[in-house]
């Protein structure tokens, strides 16, 4: 009897400290960025209820099985090893709670712009009207942008800025090394910059986002994810981003920031550089390389590769052709900025690796593709679980660095030999709004003998 009552007790001891190590609520990713090629990539994660924001600790071995950057941006059940430390909490384990793995980011997503100044330096990069306009439905305004980007499945209608107002604090409180380091307080500048706001705007009026835009540099880098926090009696995961003014001098950057602020991780090349800011076919990786350049708003937002479409639900299955071993079928694939099309939107190819491939067209066409380095067949190959899922292909030995070379682009008479499953994509004809491709699965090759 003493024993089971030994056991009985140990038992709900145990209990108790499980439920105690483990939280619900959304994990967030927090980059630093300076785009510049060869700077130090910053990431943060957070796992953010109306408890706090929890930053959250792992090993790379939790990182290298958890496909975290797929789920940035969800809701999660995390279970700590430990009480939280002054870096943070250590992961034992995450688990996604929506059963949704992909969607979500649908309809009106208003931010706000506030714009900070430290109470020490008087400049005003921008004016008001600057910032307002940014939020157009016009061509280069962010409503127009990601109407486009999207196909009309998100707008920023309702976004607005909140003029210039003054930070409590001098510079260097908030950023001790302007200019370098990751010690820029982005928690303080988060709760000053949008206390001096608050008697001109409702952040309780369904604003999703928050992007700050300060008038001297932060620390080395602007910095895009989001905070957990109550703004006029509401508690959110609000998307925020931290700019200093070159961040708001190419508005390819914005878009960037305003991308990690809808959950989506960096794209990437083929190069193995560890640079994620290599691909100019993405503004989730080269935010202004081969962009559009406006005379007002500088390098505008390019469009966002399929793949990432297709995780915020912006594309379905339905949109695209779905490959397998057996396939053997000529489709036409349109280019990425059209806005509706009877034709295919992309190819998947999956591969049994549990990988795949997603297959693209890209035209020098419209207010944010005009300056792409050509026209081509693109092609993304996809894992899941590595921080910048998507790595668009590069045929020449060894990749580019910088992939605005030929060998990314698949052109009429060209054939992608896929190594690891035997699917072959070639391009047949180019029509005016895309390529006509044969897509052949690997089984029929062995049949056919041609291995
Ligand atoms: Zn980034």
């Amino acid at each position: 009897m003493k024993l089971l009552l030994w056991l009985v007790v140990c038992g709900f001891s145990v209990l108790h400290i499980k439920s105690a190590l483990a939280e619900d609520g959304v994990l967030v990713v927090e980059y630093g960025e300076t785009f510049e090629s060869g700077s130090d990539i910053h990431m943060r994660y957070y796992l953010v209820n109306p408890e706090g924001n929890h930053r959250l600790l792992f090993s790379d071995e939790f990182m290298a099985q958890n496909p975290v950057h797929l789920w940035s941006g969800k809701r999660v059940r995390v279970q700590f090893k430990d009480q939280p430390g002054e870096s943070g909490r250590w992961t034992q384990s995450i688990e996604l709670l929506e059963g949704a793995q992909r969607g979500g980011i649908t309809g009106a997503q208003p931010w706000v712009s506030i714009l900070c100044k430290f109470n020490d330096v008087p400049a005003e990069p921008e004016n008001f009207s600057f910032f307002q306009n940014m939020y157009a439905n016009l061509p280069a305004g962010l409503d127009h942008y990601w109407r486009e980007v999207s196909y009309e499945n998100i707008n920023v209608v309702g976004s607005l800025a909140v003029d210039w107002v003054d930070l409590p604090g001098t510079h260097t409180f908030y950023v001790p090394t302007p200019g370098s380091g990751t010690d820029a307080n982005l928690n303080s500048l988060f709760d000053d910059c949008t206390d001096a706001a608050d008697p001109f705007v409702d952040f309780s009026s369904g604003f999703v986002g928050i992007n700050m835009m300060f008038n001297e540099l932060l620390d080395c880098c602007a910095w895009g994810g989001g905070l957990g926090a109550t703004l006029d009696g509401l508690f959110r995961s609000w998307r925020v981003t931290w700019n200093p003014p070159w961040s708001f001098a190419n508005e390819g950057v914005i878009a960037h920031e305003m991308g990690h602020g809808f959950g989506l991780p960096h794209a990437n090349n083929s190069d193995g550089d560890g640079n994620p800011y290599d691909s100019p076919w993405d503004v989730m990786s080269s935010a202004t390389g081969r962009a559009v350049d406006d005379p007002v708003y500088g390098r505008l937002g390019k469009h966002i590769n399929m793949q990432y479409k297709y995780r915020l639900g912006w594309v379905n299955d339905g949109d695209g052709f779905i490959a397998d071993a057996l396939t053997d079928t000529v489709i036409v694939i349109d280019q990425t900025a059209l806005a509706a099309t009877i034709n295919h939107r992309f190819a998947r190819l999956p591969l049994a690796d549990g990988s795949h491939y997603m297959v693209e067209v890209r035209k020098q066409v419209g207010n944010y593709e005009s300056n792409l380095a050509g026209e081509a067949v693109i092609i993304h190959h996809v894992v899941s679980g590595r921080s910048e899922p998507p790595w668009v292909i590069d045929q020449d030995v060894p990749p580019a660095d910088f992939s605005d070379n030929e060998g990314v682009m698949w052109k009429v008479g060209e054939t992608f030999n896929d190594p690891i499953d035997g699917y072959t994509v070639e391009v047949l004809s180019e029509t005016t709004d895309g390529f006509e491709v044969r897509i052949t699965g690997s089984d029929l090759i062995f049949a056919d003998g041609f291995n």
